[in-house]
């Protein structure tokens, strides 16, 4: 047996190589990432073992230990190690305040042009929900990561810079904005659309989906939402023809092929509410990306448990992530949910093509939960729940792998 441990590589044709022992930098993260982090990776080493990996786990500096250690909030030696190494796990950083980032998670999402946030939404046996039926929640959306009014370009009401291009606007279109008005820009791009909206084809494609949602604004925002949708449907009938059919192309009859539609983006959070099933694989801008994500957490346990990555399918780069906050209230009290971080790396091993070793944990995580055992944000929403601490929940996991 090969005990080396080696880096996960990328082939010429975009197939991740993954070694029997990989090594996958982590970051711990700030506040509850000392909790939630030696919880989560207790249960991903176990089940690893199990199936015949050990993975060489390389801590990497990000965040308030990064700034503590380095003076840096994001060191490159972080980056080029994720550049190198391709796959790894962080928890959550808290956003500097004035520290030159608008957010460190923002930040590597764009260095590394980690242009999908995938974020699966199921619900686990036993989670407590406030919807009837969350065994019907069974989606999985990716958020365009890179674009949007989430470029960042906006300027300050009130500074010259506004002021100019408010003149500008009106000399050059005859658009009237307010006086002490900021203004944001929104670009979508058909690039990023299209990669977009081609990572949702192939992961529908392989996990045998059946269907794929183009969630959209663009009754009001014709150029930009409107587009994402209009390149979604040409990309399709362009580069899927043999695999997936848009709507109109086959009056919702699809055959054996990919249904693929669209829904505007308001009525879209009312249908995850109220008619689940009928969502499957769900593509979308980042604001409403972001708007999703969280809500449709919320129908199956809450953020402590919705596990989240960002990946550029291109490069082979993905960083899985935990996709709460740092909860500062709770940091080093070991008592919060480790469910989230611990289900990215789930989503992780998925990706290297573990999936028994990913299966096994979530049966694992199914039993803990089926037995009450379950942390505090669980425990006072289930009657007779045993309440117990984040690294206890960790290990009950691990004993019934
Ligand atoms: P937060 O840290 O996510 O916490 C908000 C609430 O969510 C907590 O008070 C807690 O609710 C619940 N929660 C969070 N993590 C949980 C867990 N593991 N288990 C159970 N419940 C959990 O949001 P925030 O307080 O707005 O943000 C704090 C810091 O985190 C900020 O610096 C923010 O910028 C940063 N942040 C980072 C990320 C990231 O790194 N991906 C994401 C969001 C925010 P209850 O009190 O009701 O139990």
């Amino acid at each position: 047996m090969n005990l080396m441990a080696e880096k996960i590589t990328m082939s010429a044709s975009g197939v991740l190589n993954v070694p029997t022992n990989p090594i996958i930098p982590f970051i711990e993260g700030d506040g509850t990432g000392v909790d939630i982090w030696p919880a989560a990776k207790l249960v991903l080493d176990t089940a690893a073992k199990k199936h015949g990996h050990t993975i060489e786990w390389k801590e990497v500096l990000a965040g308030e230990k990064a700034f503590n250690e380095t003076g840096n909030w994001l060191p490159d030696e972080t980056i080029s190690v994720f550049r190198e190494y391709l796959i790894g796990i962080k928890g959550p950083l808290t956003t500097p305040i004035g520290g030159g980032f608008r957010s460190l998670n923002v930040a590597l999402r764009q260095i590394l042009d980690l242009y999908v946030c995938l974020r699966p939404v199921r619900w686990f046996q036993g989670v407590p929900s406030p919807v009837k039926r969350p065994e019907l929640v069974d989606m999985v959306i990716f958020r365009e990561n890179t674009e949007d009014v989430y470029a960042g370009l906006e300027l300050e009401a009130g500074t010259p810079e506004v002021e100019k291009l408010r003149s500008f606007l009106k000399d050059s279109y005859g658009w009237d904005i307010r006086e002490m008005s900021s203004i944001g820009i929104k670009p979508i791009s058909k690039m990023a659309s299209e990669r977009l909206i081609r990572a949702a084809v192939q992961y529908a494609v392989d996990h045998k989906r059946e269907s794929i949602t183009l969630v959209h604004k663009g009754n009001i925002q014709k150029f930009t939402e409107g587009y994402f949708m209009k390149w979604g449907y040409e990309l399709i009938r362009n580069e899927f023809s043999d695999v997936a059919v848009g709507w109109d192309d086959c009056g919702g009859k699809p055959g054996s092929k990919i249904l693929v539609k669209d829904v505007i983006a308001d009525i879209a959070l009312q249908q995850v509410l109220t008619r689940p099933a009928e969502m499957d694989v769900i593509a979308t801008t980042n604001l409403n990306g972001d708007y999703m994500s969280d809500a449709l957490a919320a129908q199956v346990g809450g953020i402590g448990i919705a596990p989240g990555a960002n990946i550029n399918y291109v490069t082979g780069h993905g960083i899985f992530e935990a996709t709460h906050g740092t909860a500062p209230k709770y940091a080093g009290k070991d008592v919060v949910n480790p469910g989230s971080v611990l289900l990215s790396g789930v989503l992780m091993f998925e990706h290297l093509g573990w999936t028994e070793a990913a299966d096994d944990i979530i049966r694992a995580l199914e039993a803990t939960i089926a037995e009450k055992i379950v942390t505090y944000d669980f425990a006072r929403q289930m009657e007779g729940a045993t309440e117990v601490k984040c690294s206890e929940f960790g290990a009950a996991v691990a004993d019934r792998l």
